[in-house]
């Protein structure tokens, strides 16, 4: 186990994006928490603490916690190869995916079990009788027991789930299930994820949300965004460079640094003046990022001219607790690859260095803010943070009715939804539409800032916690 330092932020700063009502709702909530938690430690464990939506909002979490008056610390457990081959069969079970259809016996069970035990060995004997333990995603479930016999109050948050249950889902909860069962509360983004069995006072429903004051989705100003991305190689030069500065979560201030090769397989950079269609996932197969490649190159010509599309992950070797990113990551380039050179040049597949996660927020949110549509399309998505933050930005978004999407996105309204994401002429479709209509795209932009504004902010989130924790505590 080792423990990601995050700093303080004060809560007072959402005063610079929410109405007083709301700035004193918060305030309240944060005075009831700090009182009703002197004493007790809030403890959060995740499997990776860079490249995926849980990493991006424990970063928010916890520093809100922490300037609300109440200790709050993030531990991010160790597992092996195996570990993480079965806990991701269990990411796309829950999601209600086959996955790389490898079975889950007894075997896996005990080396779960085992991966489970020597981390708590190390880290356990910190947590006290009456703290919180709030323990995410199938990676750390398997310490609800321990956690719950040393008296601390264990919540099991799960990040993902499938619209239906199905027989994938059956077998992932079968595995799970022992594990689950032995937390005082789990928290869904969405109440359908919650199995059947879990008895419904158990069950909190809690969405994600986004932090308006972080790299990755600060305000930029147009030069700054082409100064970044010019200086990262993902554009060529464009006249007026901003500043290449950035805050990073400590408050220090961060420069981008020059890339080279961030665009894979010897690609140019981006002619200024395209206009960018873009996905930016993790290089998971639920994300689609080959369907996007080929839904683009297929039907190219419904697209105006200067339509580009932009595919951005993780550096594959970035993102510990995701062994499909390599596969995926080599489809996508094998599709690139056998594309003729008029299709090819249209397509770029770039990977963001992850050693400095300052920097490569500042640059998804430079990517986000320059992209004309931005597209999530998931064959499954728990949430779906990367249709937040562009929705947050103002960017006509294109995403899969699927999961957490539909609840963000009112279809029409403040993005525009694919209703089968296997449907690649339909996606095509849609998003070379909204090329061709400006002032459609100005409309939904402007739809989904207030979207976000209204229900996937920190304020909502950290009020829940505050109940939920309460209610652990009231017992
Ligand atoms: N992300 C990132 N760099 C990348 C790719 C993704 O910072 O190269 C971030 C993305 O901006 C978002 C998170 O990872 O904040 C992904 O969260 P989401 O809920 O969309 O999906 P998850 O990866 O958790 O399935």
């Amino acid at each position: 186990m080792r423990e990601v330092s995050v700093s303080a932020e004060p809560i007072d700063r959402f005063a610079r994006v929410l109405p007083p009502e709301r700035v004193a709702l918060l305030k309240e909530a944060a005075d009831r928490s700090s009182l009703l938690l002197r004493g007790r430690t809030v403890w959060n464990v995740s499997s990776t603490e860079r490249g995926g939506g849980v990493a991006e909002m424990l970063q928010t979490l916890v520093a809100y916690g922490q300037g609300a008056g109440v200790e709050t610390r993030w531990f991010v457990l160790t597992g092996d190869e195996r570990f993480f081959t079965v806990t991701k069969r269990l990411h796309n079970l829950l999601h209600g995916f086959a996955g790389d259809r490898g079975g889950l016996d007894e075997a896996d069970r005990d080396h779960y079990r085992d991966v489970m035990a020597r981390n708590l060995e190390v880290w356990q004997n910190r947590v006290h009788p009456g703290d919180i333990v709030l323990l995410h995603d199938p990676q750390t479930a398997g310490m609800a027991g321990a956690l719950r016999d040393r008296g601390a109050h264990v919540v099991w948050r799960c990040h993902i789930g499938a619209d239906r249950a199905d027989g994938h889902t059956g077998r992932g909860w079968e595995f799970l299930r022992p594990f689950v069962e032995a937390a005082d509360a789990c928290v869904f983004s969405r109440r359908e994820y919650a199995p059947a069995w879990l008895p419904t006072p158990r069950v909190w429903v809690i969405p994600p949300s986004l932090d308006p004051f972080s790299a990755k989705n600060a305000p930029m100003t147009t030069d700054s965004i082409r100064g970044a991305l010019h200086r990262a190689g993902i554009v060529e030069q464009l006249t007026g460079d901003g500043t290449l500065a950035f805050v990073r979560r400590d408050g220090t201030e961060g420069t981008v640094r020059v890339h080279r090769g961030l665009l894979l397989d010897e690609d140019r950079p981006l002619p200024p003046a395209a206009d960018v269609l873009l996905q930016v996932s993790r290089w998971d197969h639920l994300k689609d990022m080959a369907g996007v490649l080929t839904g683009f190159t297929d039907h190219v010509d419904r697209f105006p001219d200067g339509v580009h599309l932009l595919l951005v992950g993780p550096n594959v070797g970035g993102v510990g607790d995701d062994p499909e990113g390599a596969q995926v990551l080599g489809e996508c380039r094998g599709l690139r690859a056998a594309l003729p050179p008029s299709k090819r040049a249209r397509v770029h597949l770039c990977c963001l260095p992850m050693d400095d996660v300052d920097e490569n927020a500042h640059l998804v949110n430079a990517l986000q803010r320059h992209a004309t549509v931005v597209v999530q399309k998931s064959l499954m998505e728990g949430f779906g943070l990367t249709v937040t933050e562009p929705m947050w930005k103002k960017r006509p978004v294109v995403a899969s009715a699927v999961g957490g999407i539909t609840d963000q996105i009112e279809d029409g309204r403040s993005g525009v939804l694919l209703e089968d994401p296997t449907d690649l002429e339909r996606f095509a479709a849609l998003a070379a539409g909204l090329f061709k209509d400006p002032e459609r795209r100005a409309r939904l932009g402007a739809a989904a800032h207030e979207r976000v504004t209204s229900a996937y902010l920190g304020d909502r989130h950290l009020i829940q916690y505050g109940e939920l924790f309460t209610s652990l505590v009231a017992g």
